[in-house]
Order: structure tokens, then C-alpha cells, then sequence
């Protein structure tokens, strides 16, 4: 009968053992997921600040929005890349963001941009004030749309979502922007964006 009673009290704590175990990584994997996950969802109610969340804006009676919006994460995501912005985006009018690409690469982070080859010449277009700059653009060669939406930042993060850069997206649309770090996912669009980058080399390389 102990002995029998010692067996059941050994599987007991064993199993004990294993439930803490796994309750543990799976707390842990939850909270790293938590940690490095948001969505911005849009339209804003105002464009924000560009100086506000970059660095600091001084005017009094500035009319953008120094509140928190999803624009403003949106700068401030770009804004601390320190090695590489990959960006990969239908349509690209939106000068605070062209802006905010040129300076990252006056700062020495590596820029590339892939987009649309229709969308390269419509009005507001600020890709060839990009090319202008310095920072490497690259477009399809078809009538059909280069159409995603991402950005990877320093290969540590990516947003992905409906999001193209223009004013009407901004203030206007709905429209979202999912950020996230899990490493599985930025590196099937690292990928993505490698093989994008090489099949559009020859044809409209600038
Ligand atoms: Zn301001």
C-alpha cells in the first residue's frame, strides 16, 4: 500500500512539475508577443506634427496635431531606424513621410523604397523627389499593381496592413497598420522584399 502510495504522489508532483513548466513558457511567450505588438488604425482626426514627434515643435499656433495618432507613431517608427528602412507601398504622396525617408538616409540608414509604376508619376508623387535625394526606388514593369503595404525597420519590425502614404489615408480612409516583431514574420517579408528588389533590378533601376 506505501508503495503504491509513493507512486501516486511521485506522478502527482511530476505532473505538477510539467503543468508549472509549461505555464511558464507559455506566460513568457505571451508576454513577449504583447510586448512588441500594436495596430494603428486610421483615418486621424488631424495629421499630426511631423517636428512634434520627430524632435519639437515651437510654434504656438501650430495647426497639426501634437496628440498622440497613428501618423505620429507611424513618424516616430521611422524616425528611430537606425540601419535600414525597407519600404514597400503602393502609393507614396505623402511628403512628412518622403521627408522623414530622406532624412534617415542623410543620417546614414540604408533606404530602399519599392513601388507602383503607375503611381510613380500621378500628381502629389513624391518618388522622384526621393530619387532626387538619393534613396533607391525601384517599380514593377506591369499593369498589374506592385500593391502591398509594408515597411521593415532595422530588419527588428515590421507594419504591414491597407496603409498607402497619402493624405487621404491619413485623414480620410479606414485603413490599418499592424507592427509587429515576431521574428517568423519578418523574415518571410525580408524575404519578400529581397526578391521583389532583385526581380525589378534590371528594368526600372534608376
Ligand atoms: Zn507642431
Amino acid at each position: 500500500m506505501w508503495q503504491t502510495l509513493g507512486i501516486l504522489t511521485g506522478v502527482c508532483v511530476f505532473s505538477e512539475i510539467l503543468y508549472q513548466f509549461y505555464a511558464y513558457r507559455f506566460r513568457r511567450r505571451a508576454t513577449k508577443a504583447e510586448e512588441y505588438t500594436e495596430v494603428l488604425f486610421f483615418p486621424d482626426q488631424k495629421v499630426a506634427c511631423i517636428k512634434h514627434f520627430i524632435s519639437e515643435c515651437e510654434s504656438e499656433s501650430c495647426s497639426f496635431s501634437h496628440e498622440e495618432n497613428s501618423l505620429g507613431k507611424l513618424f516616430r517608427y521611422l524616425h528611430q531606424a537606425q540601419n535600414s528602412i525597407d519600404v514597400c507601398v503602393f502609393v507614396i504622396t505623402c511628403k512628412d513621410l518622403a521627408d522623414i525617408l530622406i532624412q534617415a538616409l542623410e543620417r546614414g540608414v540604408r533606404v530602399r523604397v519599392i513601388t507602383d509604376c503607375e503611381q510613380v508619376d500621378i500628381p502629389g508623387s513624391q518618388i522622384w523627389r526621393l530619387r532626387s535625394k538619393g534613396v533607391a526606388v525601384r517599380t514593377d514593369d506591369s499593369s498589374f499593381f506592385m500593391h502591398h503595404k509594408f515597411v521593415i525597420i532595422d530588419n527588428k519590425k515590421i507594419l504591414n496592413g491597407s496603409f498607402n502614404w497619402t493624405r487621404q489615408a491619413i485623414t480620410g480612409n479606414q485603413e490599418n497598420l499592424l507592427v509587429t516583431s515576431d521574428p517568423k514574420l519578418i523574415n518571410l517579408y525580408k524575404d519578400r522584399f529581397s526578391t521583389l528588389w532583385q526581380q525589378y533590378k534590371v528594368k526600372k533601376d534608376q
